[in-house]
């Protein structure tokens, strides 16, 4: 039988209630035909409580531990959605990641997904089981550990999952009934988009529109699975959602198709770096060893032999960020009269391909946000996107100014 997988985020999960509904249309699929894996979320509020707990506990902690504890709130909805499957008479049963097994590096908290190997779900499809419930976010390192996959982590499952089962579409159920072209809960004037092609997807989700895991994106687009993200409220007729797909199946679309936010961002400047070869390498590396995920950089103009070195990370890795520098300094690796952390910050990206084509994008941002009164701290660009750091307090006005420029409400 052809396989099919759903996905449940935690808000479409968040009750025995929900389980219930998110179940009855498990069983639709299943009465069309379908053998279905589902994937789940925890409850939504879950796993935040979870890795609440593992700080009070220990705030140096262990990532395994971490891991252990974190992964535990997918194990609850699994079994639940398994048992309210069964009460429906659909054979059904769940599986944590490292029964499947769902093999991962053994990166706690952030793992990448290696192999699924199909056959323990397989052969239970072929004895007449019809529901395969997995616990998303979670998978197990080669050293038998369980490991997580960073949050947001059960999208990835489930496109994994799509992807080893060759299954004929990846629905991806949430609290939105498709993607926008803007955060609808910062923009009430985005528009849901009937279809996205893969690259836009994967830059709105990489600069902040949460609605997809961006390693979800990534897997879907190189593994060609039809990737579909709607509502798990709106009743199945008309709930079309929206589909990610290639460019070439997109008949018309904006030069801009969308506008993402990143609240958490924080902008850090070393002053009066002494500048010289390497004086970068020595920098980055630091940061780098410390783990920090350094997103924008700039660089001043030298004079006299010293220069400011300007870069975005995201605001928990601030304090990181700084130790790994200050011991640099310390150590004489580095040398800088200076170092300013400005944790107000937010980044806004504006995001289409058909800025490889057209110009003027950039000019037309940076116009409006100056109409705005915006100041921009810091810009980066690539082929189909512009992103620049302001100040967080102008964060929701910058998004709805740049949705209503670029005419995103409207079709082209
Ligand atoms: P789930 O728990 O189902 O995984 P998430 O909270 O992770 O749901 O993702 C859905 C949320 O993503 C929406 O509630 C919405 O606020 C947010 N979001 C951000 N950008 C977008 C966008 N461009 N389109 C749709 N939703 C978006
Ligand atoms: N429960 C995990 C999280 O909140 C994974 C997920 O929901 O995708 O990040
Ligand atoms: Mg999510």
């Amino acid at each position: 039988m052809p396989v099919l997988v759903m996905k449940f985020g935690g808000t479409s999960v968040a009750n025995l209630d929900r389980i219930r509904r998110a179940a009855k249309r498990v069983g639709v699929e299943v009465a069309n035909g379908y053998d279905v894996i589902v994937i789940v979320s925890a409850m939504s509020g879950k796993t935040n409580e979870l890795v609440g707990w593992v700080g009070e506990t220990s705030p140096m902690f262990d990532a395994r531990e971490y891991d252990a504890v974190v992964a535990s709130g997918e194990n609850v909805t699994a079994g639940l959605m398994a048992l309210t499957l069964q009460e429906m008479d659909i054979p059904a049963r769940s599986w944590q990641g490292w029964q499947v097994p769902v093999l991962t590096t053994s990166a706690h908290s952030a793992a990448r997904i290696e192999d699924i190997p199909p056959e323990n779900i397989m052969s239970k499809f072929d004895e007449g089981m019809r529901v395969a419930v997995v616990a998303g976010f979670q998978g197990r390192s080669p050293e038998g550990r369980i490991t997580t996959l960073g949050r947001g982590g059960s999208d990835t499952t489930a496109v994994a999952f799509a992807a080893a089962f060759g299954a004929e579409r990846c629905d991806i159920y949430t609290d939105v009934d498709g993607v926008y072209t803007a955060d609808p809960r910062v923009c009430s004037k985005a528009r849901k988009l009937d279809r996205i092609a893969f690259e836009e997807m994967l830059e709105l989700a990489s600069l902040g529109a949460k609605v997809l895991q961006t390693r979800s994106v990534e897997l879907a687009m190189r593994y060609k699975v039809r990737l579909r993200v709607l509502s798990s409220f709106e009743g199945q007729s008309g709930n079309a959602g929206t589909l990610v797909c290639d460019e070439e199946e997109i008949m018309e679309s904006n030069i801009v198709a969308g506008v993402a936010h990143s609240r958490d961002e924080a902008k850090l400047t070393l002053l009066s770096v002494a500048d010289r070869p390497g004086i970068a390498a020595t920098i980055f590396t630091a940061l780098s060893d410390a783990n920090v995920n350094v997103d924008m950089i700039v660089q001043n103009i030298s004079e006299e032999g010293r220069t400011d070195m300007t870069f975005s990370c995201p605001t928990d890795q601030v304090g990181r960020a700084e130790k790994a520098l200050d011991a640099a300094h310390e150590q004489d690796v580095l040398n800088f009269q200076e170092l300013v952390a400005d944790t107000e910050v937010a980044k806004i990206s504006v995001v289409g391909i058909g800025m490889r084509s057209h110009t003027g994008v950039a000019a037309k941002m940076f116009r409006v946000l100056s109409v705005e009164g915006i100041n921009i701290k810091v810009i980066t660009t690539s082929e189909i996107k512009i992103s620049v750091l302001i100040d967080r307090k102008y964060m929701e006005l910058a998004v709805q100014a740049l949705h209503d420029a670029f005419e995103l409400d409207k079709t082209a």
